[in-house]
């Protein structure tokens, strides 16, 4: 068994919307294909996967180091007696990488590196989230939770706009929310934050999200002014690697703190247990696989956060597709982010995913599944033709 190819497609995000900080209607994504020489059914059996939401597609890196050199391996390093060997797909694609700097190499990686899962799966005829369970030891969980992450900005926004996007969540069958701030003054946050508060009706459904925006004395204003909602949490109040920042916050606002979607690597994250100021009662975790060299790194990570004491159930990955939500339910996480009706084509789940009382089930075909997202089924039938 072996790689006869690997491909990728630069996919364009089909978002006009914005949060404090950027705009993702340049945004891209990394779709990628790796072919491998096993035949079902007549077709080559292939494994996919993408990097994540809210940055860009790796193209360059991907063709010019990556790809290469994950295609010079030796063929039988790629394997472990039961399928693709990750870890060694990993180790081959960071040949000649020096440490630290992680940056859009880890997306880049992480989106070859997440196809050899799908075709794991596919190759074990199973779903994804039996193959990381089995991977990882764990009992795979058939629903997860999940959230509506929306409540950006938009170019015509409002309070009853806000309001009307909020019921149509709870009408589809979410149960908790989040919404963008410090895209605007802080009064008129604030403003945001109530009126959202009138749909969700309890503080602990709805969790707010700054983008990393914010300087020490906006983070403290902002964490003073909204800490008797009894928020779900507080997201990425600072600059992402601003550890010292985090800490001071997380010592004057008592709700949760929730925070690693930026970071990228291991050592990344032990940075943040060691200096970030997490407290393990109640602060969450929201690193993503497919931003953070794939799923081997991530494995590692989730160890670190239970080598220091903190629980994997305090571990709600960033990015609302159906790839963390495999990695959710195979690993045993706390639950998973959604992004109803944007992001397209790579937000949300498959119809078959069902959701009900703030809880999605799983799908049962091989793999991710990425094929049954009728959004996404056309780039995949180009990428693979
Ligand atoms: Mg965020």
């Amino acid at each position: 068994m072996k790689i006869a190819e690997i491909r990728e497609l630069r996919v364009p995000l089909n978002a006009k919307i914005s949060n404090s900080l950027v705009s993702f209607a340049e945004h891209d994504v990394s779709l990628v294909a790796v072919i491998s020489d096993v035949m079902r059914h007549g077709r080559p059996v292939v494994g996919l996967g993408f990097n994540s939401i809210g940055r860009f597609a790796q193209s360059g890196i991907l063709r010019e180091r990556i790809l290469p050199r994950i295609l010079a391996a030796p063929a039988d390093q790629l394997l472990n007696g039961i399928g693709f060997d990750c870890e060694a797909v990993y180790r081959a694609a960071v040949r000649n990488e020096k440490p630290g700097g992680h940056g859009d190499r880890a997306a880049a990686i992480g989106a070859v590196e997440l196809a050899f899962w799908d075709l794991n799966a596919k190759l074990a005829d199973e779903p994804a989230y039996a193959t990381i369970a089995r991977h990882f030891q764990r009992q795979p969980s058939p629903t997860v939770p999940v959230y509506a992450a929306g409540g950006y900005y938009y170019e015509e926004d409002g309070l009853g706009r806000l309001q009307d996007e909020l019921q149509g969540y709870i009408d589809m069958g979410f149960d908790a929310f989040k919404i963008k701030i410090g895209g605007a003054s802080l009064g008129a946050d604030l403003e945001r934050i109530e009126a959202a508060l009138k749909i969700c009706k309890s503080g602990s459904r709805l969790a707010v999200d700054a983008n990393g925006r914010f300087s020490l004395e906006e983070a403290t204003a902002y964490g003073r002014a909204i800490n008797s909602f009894g928020l779900r949490w507080y997201e990425e109040v600072g600059d992402p690697l601003d550890f010292e920042l985090n800490k001071q916050i997380a010592g004057l606002y008592t709700g949760a703190l929730a925070t690693g979607e930026n970071l990228f690597s291991l050592q990344d994250v032990r940075n943040l247990l060691n200096f970030g100021g997490m407290r393990p009662d109640r602060d969450i975790f929201q690193m993503d696989a497919g931003l953070s060299y794939g799923l081997f790194e991530f494995g590692r990570i989730i160890a670190l956060l239970e080598q220091f004491g903190y629980d994997r159930r305090f571990s709600f990955p960033h990015g609302g597709h159906l790839i963390n939500l495999h990695i959710v339910s195979g690993m045993n996480l706390g639950g998973c982010e959604a992004y109803p009706n944007v992001f397209q084509p790579f937000g949300g789940y498959s119809p078959q995913c069902r959701l009900a009382d703030g809880r999605i089930s799983l799908p049962d075909t091989p793999g991710f599944g990425l094929e049954a997202k009728p959004e996404l089924a056309p780039f995949i039938a180009k990428l693979t033709a």
